[in-house]
């Protein structure tokens, strides 16, 4: 490391203690490095002129060559304003003057040729300019500035503060006087000659002082690439050094359970995406090292017997496993649909959830701690100081998002060699956050739905459609089929919520009366015992019609109900959209998913809208979703700053991420520990960057 870049960052001459201070606190800038990694969000291209035939009303800064032909004051109520008729061969503008009009009067000078620099908007047809930088074209001609103009983010303190982007401007031209510019170069020089990237020194030159847009582009690409190629070099050593040293128990017995069920018991053939995940399952159990993977698949993929026969092996292997679901619902539902599938076989399986009675708890502890308890479902009970197995070999959790890190950690703290770790999730994370979020998990992809489903068919409607949607629904039931209709809740408006809940509750059943039909209701402010209940009604088909808040947005599965309308479609995220359609479609028969909105409409949800009409397909979806909402958003903000990079954007420089985890995977595999002399300096920055405890400890 150059020691001078470590230099505070009031030493830099012009800067001193009280601007010191205010880039510490507005910027976060302490050393000379700090400023260097200061990079401008945007740039003015200075190296185009417009035509005034050319201007648009887009708000950016344009420059245009032309003379003034004409320039007068017009008298306003509030004050005088100058105006000046700027011309160049291809028609005319305004330029505006509120200030200064002095002046501007007595230095301007008419049918000379001027560049004049700024904003443009558009009033009545003509294009004007208010307060415009001017200079006369052959001063301009002289000058260097014309090129690429960096715009460094500001404060509003650092505004106030006389901190202007000029002010910012300088400060680098001096750093790079001081330093000469002599940044060492981190990356292997076969890999700069490889993918033609530009120096170090170059990239950091230019990203500040660019000559061209071209020469600005390379030195983005660079240290873009450079940025996620450091990310990817930590993820994966973490990966590889996890592998290495956290034992895991070694389940390489292909087991009587596993193969009597597999060969006699399995209700229908396994899709190739199920066995080729099951492959890595097993693969990574095969191995010493305790595995650590992400199980995706869209809702109705079939993760379910993926997790049966994962357990499978741990039982023919001597180990307990469990499953952990984020609702009592849910884990009831993977306990009955497990047992049924297990019920052939020689296994135990029992529930743990609050609902479940101290005597019975009893038994389950006992169970566990002898071993004669082989599975274990439940909620977060699972969790409590009370459970203890007897030797826990996997623990499954179903929709991860729900579930912090360290309730998942204190899993693994229930025994000295923690058990394989099985994460599923039907929210489909787009491939780029996955890799810089997840970098250090394995990740197994079901992208195939079982045979035979008929793609739900998804349609928009506004509420003024209602009758037509109500006919649509009656027809339906008369075929026996059942319906979803939900409600958004959203804790800040909950009582608004409710009341439209309980008013949409009150109209449908005027309109779908007993005892011709039933509807059940369920929503969060029911007793659990009551919410149970209707859900039992409905899943026996009791009822036709279930209304309730997002309530059964997770993994209930009823195959009769075919269809699923969704209310105040427009405020619900595009994830939570797909998710709630996967409640249907999971039968014989046709399914549909209507999206019910107001007609008034922003943009984003008019995107929302479009796309789940258009696709059925989790990871296109969470692609769009990762557009419309960035990264932060989706991930929660605890985990935002994972994302928090000086120069790359997922979502933008995404072709980047990938070369760079390309060759980042490479690079360790012919060199895991950067010892060769070529990687000597990749390998110093990758130490000053563990040191500083990276954003990256905080999975797992
Ligand atoms: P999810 O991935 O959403 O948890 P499930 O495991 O609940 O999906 O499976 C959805 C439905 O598809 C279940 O009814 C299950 O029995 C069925 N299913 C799973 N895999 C297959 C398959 N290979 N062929 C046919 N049906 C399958
Ligand atoms: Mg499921």
């Amino acid at each position: 490391m150059n020691n001078l870049l470590q230099t505070p960052i009031e030493y830099l001459k012009g800067v001193g203690p009280a601007r010191g201070e205010l880039l510490r606190k507005e910027l976060g800038i302490f050393k000379y490095q700090d400023l260097i990694n200061f990079y401008p969000s945007r740039y003015i291209d200075r190296t185009r002129y417009y035509k005034i035939n050319e201007l648009q009303n887009s708000n950016t800064e344009v420059q245009v060559v032309g003379k003034i032909i004409n320039i007068k004051t017009v008298e306003q109520k509030n004050g005088k304003r100058l105006v000046a008729t700027f011309a160049d061969d291809t028609g005319q503008m305004e330029l505006v003057w509120f200030q200064g009009q002095k002046w501007i009067r007595e230095n301007l000078k008419l049918n000379l040729p001027y560049v004049i620099f700024g904003k443009t908007t558009s009033f009545g047809g003509i294009f004007n300019m208010a307060h415009p930088e001017l200079e006369p074209l052959t001063e301009h001609e002289q000058s260097l500035r014309s090129a690429m103009q960096p715009v460094y983010p500001s404060t509003e303190k650092l505004t106030q503060r006389g901190v202007s982007n000029r002010v910012i401007n300088k400060m680098m031209q001096q750093l790079f006087m001081e330093t000469q510019a002599l940044f060492v170069e981190t990356l292997p020089q076969y890999l700069i000659e490889e993918l033609k990237l530009i120096p170090k020194n170059a990239a950091l030159f230019n990203i500040h002082f660019p000559k061209s847009s071209d020469i600005l582009a390379k030195a983005q690409f660079r240290l873009k690439f450079e940025e996620l190629f450091f990310i990817q070099l930590q993820l994966i050593t973490k990966n590889l050094v996890h592998k290495h040293k956290i034992k895991g128990h070694v389940f390489d017995k292909v087991g009587e359970n596993f193969t009597n069920f597999y060969n006699h018991h399995l209700p229908f053939d396994l899709t190739n995406a199920q066995k080729r995940v099951l492959k890595e399952i097993r693969n990574d159990m095969g191995n010493p090292a305790q595995m650590n993977r992400m199980l995706q698949g869209d809702v109705g993929s079939g993760k379910t017997i993926v997790a049966l026969m994962s357990m499978l092996l741990a039982k023919d292997n001597g180990f307990q496993s469990c499953l952990m679901a984020p609702t009592e619902i849910l884990a009831n539902q993977h306990f009955i649909g497990l047992t049924e599938l297990a019920k052939d076989l020689n296994i135990t399986i029992k529930i743990l959830t609050g609902s479940v009675k101290t005597a019975e708890r009893k038994i389950i502890h006992e169970a566990l701690e002898n071993g004669s308890l082989d599975i274990l479902i439940g909620t977060h009970a699972l969790l409590e100081d009370k459970v203890q197995f007897q030797n826990l070999g996997l623990a499954i959790i179903d929709e991860q998002h729900r579930f912090g890190v360290e309730q998942r950690s204190k899993l693994w703290k229930k025994n000295d060699i923690p058990p394989h770790v099985l994460v599923m999730t039907a929210t489909p994370i787009p491939r780029t956050l996955a890799m810089s979020l997840y970098g250090d998990l394995d990740i197994s992809v079901i992208d195939e739905l079982p045979p035979g489903r008929k793609p739900i068919q998804t349609v928009h409607r506004f509420d003024s459609n209602r009758l037509k949607v109500w006919k649509f629904i009656a027809d339906e039931i008369a075929k026996g089929r059942q319906i979803y209709i939900v409600y958004p809740l959203i804790q800040e408006s909950e009582k608004m919520d409710y009341k439209d809940l309980m008013d949409g509750y009150e109209s449908l059943s005027r309109d779908f009366p007993l005892p011709k039909y039933a509807i059940s209701i369920v929503h969060g402010k029911m007793k659990p015992a009551d919410k149970d209940a209707e859900m039992k009604r409905f899943s026996q088909g009791k009822t036709n019609i279930m209304v309730a808040t997002t309530v059964i947005e997770v993994g209930v599965n009823i195959p009769n109900a075919s269809v699923m309308i969704i209310e105040s479609a427009e405020r619900f995220g595009l994830s939570q959209l797909h998710q709630l359609r996967g409640r249907v479609g999971r039968g014989a028969e046709q399914s549909y998913c209507i999206l019910m909105t107001s007609q008034k409409l922003s943009a984003d949800s008019k995107i929302r809208m479009e796309t789940m009409v258009r696709t059925n397909d989790g990871f296109e979806i969470a692609e769009v979703d990762l557009k419309l909402r960035g990264p932060g958003d989706i991930m929660g903000t605890q985990q935002s700053g994972v994302l928090n990079l000086q120069i790359a954007d997922i979502v933008r420089d995404k072709d980047i991420l990938l070369l760079a985890r390309n060759y980042a995977v490479r690079l360790l595999k012919d060199d895991a520990q950067m010892i060769k002399p070529e990687h000597q300096a990749m390998r110093n920055v990758f130490i000053e960057m563990t040191k500083k405890k990276n954003i990256w400890n905080y999975i797992s």
